[in-house]
């Protein structure tokens, strides 16, 4: 019998970034059913119910450990969530220390495979004789842009968004300073100090999992690899996204709705596990879907003038009594408003859809991609920004929204844009090449795929590891 190798995963919390590293997981052992992984899981208050659902759905080869939850009134008090997710990493090091200890005490591990907010427990892998991996749960622009930091940092004075002339990262498309991520976006910030620490913490892994496909981001990956200046091993193994997502209950009443709805002809509305829009966003947004007189299924939340205000918390308020007055009425034939959730992965594969307005978190720009589904791009917060000029002026499979002077997209821009995307002549441009990216995200995942054959690689490198 084939020896069994071991490695620890260290997911960090957060819906978005829980799920790819889980799928990742359940992938390999799928194909390597002698690995055995275990999940050393820390948590920000008790784990919500969305990600509580899909750790249950953990093969018998993966373990999971709780770590104990970090209490959040014991952090101080952040606007942005990955200041949250990062300090809840760092109070639960001592305790992944102790299981990684544990761990190893009763079998070596081969590898130590983290998030990358859990960079910090890279030197726990060394110190274990242990090789030490990133998952990284974004594109490889959005890697690229991270290990590109320091270098930035150094050559820029000011802010970034005052910069006149668009940045050039090795490899990708040129990206205006205000299209950094959110941390970058004031350098002054605890946000964007610990953005840095992370990005240099990033450059100390024996490699870095990508999840995303060489034949998406060909020219981005080759210029990390060409990088004379970097060590790491890079290994695309996407796009891997959630296998059918844990239905609730208004997931089936819109699953029925679109059965009613003609092919291709339903505006899919969502803004992620936690984006949230200001009230005044709230009703143009609203009024533009009513204008376009396109169908749409709109997963709306109670607004909020922080953008990520749901990402780490539970909502309590009814989010449809924060629509426009008569709108609910209005567009009964037309539309479907669902509160706050939706089965996203059976909605976006669903033949009814024909365009979906995302705010373009990485999650959703692969499970849209993998179904074909073309979009408009909206983004909020995080790398989101980056994400949009990936795929509007990169990959051109998306449409942008004019944002006006006060930070708002107009009913008139929105209505324009949804009615570009599914009927005018660039919306099918746009498809066609959406279409073709969906067949080589297929194929990247089939036996003999590029991200399958990373995959093996990876496999055999853990397994023929014998120690640092
Ligand atoms: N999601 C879902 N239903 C919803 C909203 C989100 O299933 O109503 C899932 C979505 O399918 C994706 C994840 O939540 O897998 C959101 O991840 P993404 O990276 O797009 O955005 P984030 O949540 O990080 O902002």
């Amino acid at each position: 019998m084939a020896k069994t190798t071991h490695i620890a995963v260290i997911p960090s919390p957060g819906f978005s970034h829980l799920v790819p590293i889980t799928e990742f997981s359940k992938r390999l052992v799928q194909q390597h059913p002698n690995f055995h992984l275990t999940f050393i899981i820390p948590s920000l208050g008790p784990p919500p119910n969305n990600s509580k659902a899909y750790l249950e759905t953990l093969p018998s080869n993966i373990d999971s450990i709780f770590l104990p939850a970090i209490n959040k009134e014991d952090l101080p008090k952040a606007e942005y969530p990955g200041i949250l997710i990062q300090l809840t990493i760092t109070h639960s090091l001592p305790s992944i220390q102790k299981v990684l200890k544990s761990l190893t005490s009763k079998a070596p591990l081969s590898a130590l495979v983290a998030d990358v907010f859990a960079f910090q427990t890279l030197a726990f892998a060394k110190e274990l004789n242990s090789l030490s991996f990133i998952y990284f749960p974004g594109s490889a622009m959005a890697l690229s842009l991270f290990l590109y930091m320091p270098k930035l940092d150094q050559e820029v004075s000011g802010e970034y968004k005052d910069l006149t002339k668009p940045i050039q990262i090795p490899g990708c498309v040129p990206l205006l300073g205000q299209d950094l991520p959110a941390p970058a976006q004031d350098r002054s910030s605890d946000a964007y100090k610990s953005f840095l620490e992370r990005s240099k913490g990033l450059s100390t892994a024996d490699g870095v999992l990508i999840n995303t496909f060489s034949e998406m981001e060909s020219g981005t990956i080759r210029a990390l690899e060409e990088d004379e200046n970097c060590n790491i091993n890079f290994y695309p193994v996407g796009p891997i996204t959630q296998k059918g997502s844990t239905i609730k209950e208004n997931g089936s009443e819109c699953l029925r709705w679109l059965d009613n709805q003609p092919p291709n002809s339903v505006l899919y509305v969502s803004f992620g596990s936690g984006g949230t829009l200001s009230q005044d966003q709230v009703n143009e947004l609203a009024l533009g879907l009513e204008l376009s007189g396109q169908k749409f299924l709109w997963v709306s939340r109670a607004p909020s003038n922080s953008v990520s205000a749901a990402y780490l918390d539970t909502e309590n308020d009814d989010p449809l009594q924060f629509l426009p007055s008569g709108f609910l009425d209005r567009t009964k034939e037309q539309g479907l408003v669902v509160p706050s959730w939706a089965p996203q992965v059976q909605v976006l594969s669903h033949s009814s859809v024909g365009g979906f307005l995302s705010h373009c978190g990485w999650n959703s720009i692969l499970e849209s991609m993998q179904e074909g589904v073309p979009l408009i791009t909206w983004p909020l917060f995080a790398e989101q920004r980056m994400n949009a000029v990936m795929l509007t002026d990169g990959l051109k499979v998306a449409l942008r929204p004019k944002v006006n002077e006060d930070g708002i997209v107009e009913k008139k821009e929105i209505a324009k844009v949804i009615k570009s995307l599914m009927e005018g002549v660039e919306g099918k441009g746009i498809r066609i090449r959406m279409k073709d990216l969906k067949d080589s995200a297929a194929n990247a995942l089939k036996e003999d795929g590029s991200s399958t054959q990373t995959m093996s690689k990876l496999a055999s490198k853990w397994e023929n590891f014998g120690g640092i």
